[in-house]
């Protein structure tokens, strides 16, 4: 893991299921600029540089 990827390793990002001491991604992180991307509801979205990728499922 990459310093630039552990400044991203926070509680807004990663869902932490503390019961089952699992940590799951809540959002994709930008390939462009690597900031935080929105989930939409069939895409994410960089709110930075806007680049937008479609999710199949
Ligand atoms: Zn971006």
């Amino acid at each position: 893991m990459s310093q630039k990827e552990k400044r991203y390793f926070r509680s807004q990002i990663y869902e932490v299921d503390y019961s089952r001491g699992i940590i799951k991604l809540k959002n994709k992180l930008c390939p462009r600029c690597g900031k935080v991307m929105a989930n939409h509801k069939n895409r994410w979205s960089c709110g930075y540089c806007h680049y937008t990728v479609f999710s199949s499922s």
